[in-house]
Order: C-alpha cells, then sequence, then structure tokens
C-alpha cells in the first residue's frame, strides 16, 4: 500500500452523494481505498458495491439486511457484515480509518458524525442534519479532538474554498464580513402558493440543476435546504445570523460567495455536479480528478441573482428564526421538517402544509440548551411527536385523492 493511501469509511454509500464518492474514489486507487460502507437497508445495491470495493465492512441498518447481505455474498468473501449504530460506530472510529464521509441522510446520521468527530477523524460532511441538530456538539467535538471538518454541501464548500485556510473557524477576524448562500430557487421558483398546493412529490423532486435524493429535492423546493444551509454556515464558520445572506441564483453555476470588508466578493463556480465538492474533501489540501465536465462559461452565458420570497417560502424564515432562537430550536425545526417531507413523499399532506407543521412544532416545542446528545436527541423525539400529532389534524386531502 502507497504511504499517502487514504481509508475511507463512507457512511450512506448507496445514496446519491455515497454513489458519487464512490466515482470518485474509483478513480484514484494509488490514494484512495475504501475501508467500509454503510446503508439503511438496500441490499442490493450494497452487495454490488461489496463486490466493486471488496471493504473490510459492510454496515446494514437492521439485523435482517445484515443477514440477507450475508447470505449474498460469495462464500470466504474478504468483506465483514455489521449492522446498527454499534456497526456505524466501529467503521466511523477504527484506527485505520482515515477518513469519514458522512452521507447517511437526516437526522439518523447525528451519533456517528458525532463519533468520526470524537475520534479525530478527517469528516467530510454532508450529512447537514447532524449539524442543524447539534451543531454545539459537533463543532466541539471537532476542535476537541482535533478532527478535520471538510464541508462537503456545495455552499459550504465553496466558502471554505473563498476563506484562507488559517481562517476558516474563525474568518470574521480576519476580514470576512458576510457569505451569500446561492440558491437555485428550486422547480418551483416561478410558482405561485397556489400552484404549489397542488404539487406532487415528483414534481418537487425534479430539481432543474441537481440530481440528489428525494428528502433534499423536497427540501430544495420549499427553500428549507437553504434554510438548513443557513444554520450550517453559522455553525462552520462561526458566523452570526445578519452575516449570512441567500441570494436566489437559478443557474447554480456559483456555488456561494464571501464578502470581505474592503469590498472584494470572492466567488467559487463550477458544473452543478457533486463530484467537485467530494474530490475536493478527499483530496484535501491537494485537488483530484473528479470527472466532472470543465465549466464553459461561452455556453453559460447568463449568471442572473434575485432575492429570495419568504411569503412563497416560509420554510427559509422559519430556519432563520430557528438559528436566532438558538439552543434546541434548530433540532425542532430540523425534526418537524423531516416528519413533514416524509408526509409529503407519502402523499399524507399538500406540500404547502410542511412550513405550517414545522411552525406549528416550533411554538408547541420548549426551548433548551443543547448540553448533550441525550437532550438533543430528546427535543428531536419531542418534535417528531408534536409534529405527528399535527399531520393527524390536517384536514386537507392528500394531493393524489385531490388530482384527477
Ligand atoms: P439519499 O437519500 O440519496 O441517500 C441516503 C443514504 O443514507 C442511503 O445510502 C441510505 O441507505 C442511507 N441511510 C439512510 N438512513 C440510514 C440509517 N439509519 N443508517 C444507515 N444508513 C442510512 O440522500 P443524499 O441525497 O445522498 O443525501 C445524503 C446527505 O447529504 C443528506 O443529509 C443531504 O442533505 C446531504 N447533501 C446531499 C446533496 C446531494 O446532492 N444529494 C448535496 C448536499 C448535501
Ligand atoms: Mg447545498
Amino acid at each position: 500500500m502507497a504511504v499517502n493511501k487514504r481509508l475511507v469509511s463512507v457512511l450512506g454509500s448507496t445514496g446519491s452523494i455515497g454513489v458519487n464518492t464512490l466515482d470518485v474514489i474509483a478513480r484514484h486507487p494509488q490514494h484512495l481505498e475504501v475501508y467500509a460502507l454503510a446503508a439503511h437497508s438496500s441490499v442490493d445495491a450494497m452487495l454490488a458495491q461489496c463486490l466493486a470495493f471488496v471493504p473490510r465492512y459492510a454496515v446494514m441498518m437492521d439485523e435482517d439486511a445484515a443477514t440477507l447481505l450475508r447470505q449474498r455474498l460469495p462464500a470466504g468473501f474478504h468483506t465483514q457484515v455489521k449492522y446498527g449504530e454499534s456497526g456505524l460506530s466501529d467503521i466511523v472510529t477504527a484506527r485505520e480509518v482515515d477518513v469519514v464521509m458522512a452521507a447517511i441522510v437526516g437526522a439518523a446520521g447525528l451519533p456517528s458524525t458525532l463519533a468520526a468527530a470524537r475520534a479525530g477523524k478527517t469528516l467530510l460532511l454532508a450529512n447537514k442534519e447532524s449539524l442543524v441538530m447539534g451543531g454545539h456538539l459537533l463543532m466541539q467535538a471537532v476542535r476537541e479532538a482535533g478532527a478535520r471538518l471538510l464541508p462537503i454541501d456545495s455552499e459550504h464548500n465553496a466558502i471554505f474554498q473563498c476563506i484562507p485556510v488559517d481562517a476558516h473557524a474563525t474568518p470574521s477576524a480576519k476580514g470576512v464580513s458576510k457569505v451569500l448562500l446561492t440558491a437555485s430557487g428550486g422547480p418551483f421558483r416561478r410558482w405561485s402558493r397556489a400552484q404549489m398546493t397542488d404539487a406532487t412529490p415528483d414534481q418537487a423532486c425534479a430539481h432543474p440543476n441537481w440530481s440528489m435524493g428525494r428528502k433534499i429535492s423536497v427540501d430544495s423546493a420549499s427553500l428549507m435546504n437553504k434554510g438548513l444551509e443557513f444554520i450550517e454556515a453559522c455553525w462552520i464558520f462561526d458566523l452570526a445570523p445578519e452575516q449570512v445572506d441567500v441570494v436566489v441564483h437559478p443557474q447554480s453555476i456559483i456555488h456561494s460567495m464571501v464578502q470581505y470588508l474592503d469590498g472584494s466578493v470572492l466567488a467559487q463556480l463550477g458544473n452543478p455536479d457533486m463530484r467537485t465538492a467530494i474530490a475536493y474533501g478527499l483530496g484535501w489540501p491537494e485537488r483530484l480528478v473528479s470527472g466532472v465536465t470543465p465549466l464553459d462559461l461561452v455556453a453559460t452565458a447568463r449568471l442572473d441573482f434575485e432575492a429570495p420570497d419568504e411569503t412563497r417560502f416560509p420554510c427559509l424564515r422559519l430556519a432563520r428564526e430557528s438559528v436566532v432562537a438558538g439552543g434546541t430550536a434548530m433540532a425542532v425545526c430540523n425534526a418537524a421538517n423531516e416528519v413533514a417531507v416524509a408526509a409529503f413523499l407519502d402523499e399524507k399532506i399538500r406540500f404547502t402544509d410542511i412550513p405550517a407543521v414545522i411552525e406549528r412544532t416550533l411554538e408547541r416545542v420548549d426551548i433548551v440548551e443543547p448540553t448533550t446528545l441525550s437532550v438533543v436527541e430528546d427535543a428531536d423525539a419531542q418534535a417528531r411527536e408534536i409534529a405527528y400529532s399535527l399531520l393527524a389534524d390536517i384536514q386537507h386531502p392528500p394531493t393524489a385523492v385531490k388530482r384527477v
């Protein structure tokens, strides 16, 4: 094995970020090797990935999926199969592991992301929900364990690239006055509130520029994704809410910008393909070939900008209000959103019910200081319970029933 070869654990390997991560890793067999893969229950996809990458471990969410995977791997195959939180914890804390790609979707990713930070690993953070819920704990763990947090969310990756290396934790002290988070505006950028009432899950998931998992696609349509990213930016770069502006940029070519006290604005540009940010994380501080088509600015021709409309997209306002409220408000906002998005994808509520469920949940859960993981998990559980009870109260017929 080459001396500088990095061993990588990919959490959420069968998802959109996971598959893109393996695509980049496969381009660099001399520098990168898969140590472990983890996924929820997609045994077919995990089996194919095990055969292709021959990891030391594969972790499934539960025992049934693990048993099925074990049965389907060839006899005597190199990969050992584990399951559950303990399996995840083992593959992020193992001494041999250098890099952890945290790409599980939703709050389910928090314990393993936190464990990777506490183990002092190079943490490639895609799972934004873990930072939104437990930002205080996660950033503290990164500092105390000397972990290296490299943001994979394209906006935060862009900001990271536009700030000098020694100033990531304290950009304000080094002349950064603001960050400008760009947002595509999603598939409903031009839709009226009335049109959004009848939006279907497939319409919400049809993102104009990015191909992503279904949960983040709905978040992008509601602008909650930008709201979660607003919170994420405050945590990663230690910024006050008033230092983060959201700018709608429909072409998704500028991935975000950093404004300095002297009037300079630095931007990172590229085609909308997550492999750029993933390769940046996997190679840091070197640059790696990612497979992304080079940007053709002449063919792009236009870069447009507009202000976000928080009346049509209240989720952005709710996320901003949560970060201002502080404490467990962000965990509550995130949990209520996860419940509401799942209900929308199941066609139980309308698209426009999502912010209503979040707002009412935020009104009903007491906000406390997020001192430990169990305090955060309690807030998450309480918010989910209230959000579920609100779903039952929603009187609208589901879109599937209403459509003719
Ligand atoms: P996805 O739905 O495509 O994939 C999710 C992955 O997580 C799957 O492999 C699934 O099996 C796994 N998973 C889910 N629950 C799990 C559990 N309890 N235990 C173990 N594995 C579990 O999602 P995605 O689009 O790849 O997004 C992943 C994360 O990255 C999200 O937090 C998202 O916000 C963030 N992100 C995604 C993109 C993107 O382009 N897709 C961009 C920026 C940030
Ligand atoms: Mg993003």
